[in-house]
């Protein structure tokens, strides 16, 4: 058993607690299998006593002036990144992940903190030219309430920072269930925040039966905004119980992304990027690049490079400096990887990379490249959400932006080109959340991150990610 548990993992209410359910959930690690902690169940008591406290925190933390909910957050971002190397191991041994990755993963939840806490300052409202003389009509931005909020396994880290400063910073209180599978990193985030002085119930932590937790939760009157990551069929689950209660939604879904490779891009680099793109949390990512649309004059030397450039990836334990590319987070990624390729394969896909796994033991799977794939295959349509990728022909910029605009999903779009012209039109014809000319990085704190269709709606970063949290108060006072 990992040192790291050895306090209880439910806070509520300014404590940590034993969940009062009486059974726990066992956390492994998905490089050995060795089991490295037990999270406890929370009781319908325990999700109570957290919707009391985050109501009764309401009252007071939404009458804190911005400067001083600020102070918490950069207080608490300050200690995340002195506490980040040691954080770091507890995250890779939960999910997989190379230790790099893991660190910088906290000290970039501590770069949230910091963002949220500076927009904090800048939740203006507005004055509008009165129609009375005398008069003044008013916009005031307050806090919705109560938050409930859910997050994966994938990030277990930045995912819960995005949500919890977004909601802090505008004075709303939270409740999170993080991944079961993953609890350490929240917990973390938690005791940096009550180390910065939060006060108590502002901040609640619970785990549990997901969906038994997410409908107590959501359907409580307390809450008065959810907001969820993970796969989409679970979000329009939450959305429709959101509905039931009028209740507004953040729904961070699935994605597939499309990676579209023009003629005239530096192959070199496309294929440098596109390996540590689809290198980083071995593909499980919503924004991982996944359908690579590569143009008849380059597209035989981009897969073989591509391919060959895989081969040279080295996959371990993410504990192991040596490690490019750590463990996938559980077994059903990896059932998932084995049923994609051959279905890929069986469909007329050439396997040109990976395929199977990469060890004996523990959940490693070779990075895999699929060329040729038809779209009848289900890859070309199920998001892999790991470290596959598919590639497909096309000829004029018409078919490339029907291919990327093909499926139902709209969350990340990429391209490769040197083409200002083309730049400009896949930013303008192809429908995503967010578009990446020659990079993957689509998703910085400082810009608006979030989908459509398929893959959600709502915006977390920017400005956006503080409103998502925040309704427009309209007064008119008449003198
Ligand atoms: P899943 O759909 O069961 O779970 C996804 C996440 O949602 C998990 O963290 C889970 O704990 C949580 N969850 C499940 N049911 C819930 C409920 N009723 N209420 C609240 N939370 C609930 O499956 P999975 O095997 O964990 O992941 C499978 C797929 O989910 C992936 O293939 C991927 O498409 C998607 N996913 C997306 C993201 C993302 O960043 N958008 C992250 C993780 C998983």
């Amino acid at each position: 058993m990992n040192t790291a548990y050895k306090k209880p993992l439910l806070f509520i209410a300014g404590e940590w607690r034993e969940g009062g359910e009486g059974t726990c959930i066992t956390v492994r690690n998905p490089a050995t299998g060795e089991v490295l902690a037990e999270v406890p169940r929370a009781s319908r008591q325990d999700l109570d006593d957290a919707l009391a406290a985050s109501a009764a925190a309401f009252e007071i933390w939404r009458r804190k002036s911005a400067i001083d909910r600020a102070a918490v957050l950069r207080r608490a971002a300050e200690l995340l990144r002195e506490r980040a190397a040691l954080l770091a191991p507890l995250m890779t041994l939960e999910q997989g992940k190379t230790l790099a990755e893991s660190e910088f993963e906290f000290l970039h939840a501590a770069e949230t903190f910091d963002w949220y806490a500076a927009e904090a300052l800048r939740a203006n409202g507005r004055v509008m030219p009165a129609r009375l003389p005398g008069a003044r009509q008013m916009v005031l931005m307050e806090p919705l309430g109560p938050v409930a909020a859910f997050t994966p396994w994938n990030f277990p880290a930045a995912l819960p920072a995005r949500k919890i400063g977004g909601a802090l910073a505008a004075g709303c209180t939270v409740v999170i269930k993080p991944s079961e599978e993953t609890p350490a990193s929240a917990i973390a985030l938690a005791q940096a925040l009550v180390d910065a002085g939060l006060p108590a119930g502002a901040l609640n932590v619970v785990f549990g039966v997901p969906a038994e937790v997410s409908t107590h939760l959501i359907r409580s009157n307390i809450i008065r905004k959810v907001t969820f990551t993970g796969s989409t069929p679970v979000g329009r689950q939450l959305a429709l119980l959101a509905a039931e209660g009028v209740k507004p939604c953040t729904l961070e879904l699935g994605g597939h992304a499309p990676v579209l490779v023009f003629d005239d891009a530096d192959l070199d680099k496309a294929i440098a990027t596109s390996i540590q793109g689809k290198t980083r949390n071995a593909g499980q990512v919503c924004t991982s690049p996944t359908r690579f649309i590569v143009q008849d004059g380059i597209y035989d030397a981009f897969v073989r490079g591509y391919a060959e450039a895989m081969d040279q990836v080295v996959i371990g334990p993410g504990l192991d400096p040596k490690s490019q590319m750590g463990a996938l987070a559980n077994e059903r990624r990896m059932d998932a990887m084995e049923e994609l390729v051959a279905d890929a394969v069986a469909q007329g896909g050439r396997l040109l990379a990976g395929g199977r796994r990469a060890q004996p033991k523990g959940n490693f799977w070779r990075l895999s490249l699929v060329a040729d794939v038809p779209d009848s295959a289900n890859a070309m349509r199920v998001e892999p959400f790991g470290p596959l990728v598919l590639a497909k022909r096309f000829s004029t910029l018409e078919d490339g932006l029907a291919e990327a605009n093909r499926l139902p999903y709209g969350l990340a779009a990429y391209a490769f080109t040197r083409s200002a012209a083309t730049a400009v039109a896949v930013g303008d014809e192809v429908q995503a959340g967010g578009i990446g000319i020659n990079t993957f990085a689509v998703s910085q704190i400082e810009a608006p991150f979030g989908g459509l269709k398929d893959s959600g709606y709502g915006k977390e970063g920017g400005h956006e990610g503080l409103e998502a949290y925040m309704h427009p108060k309209y007064v008119h006072h008449v003198t």
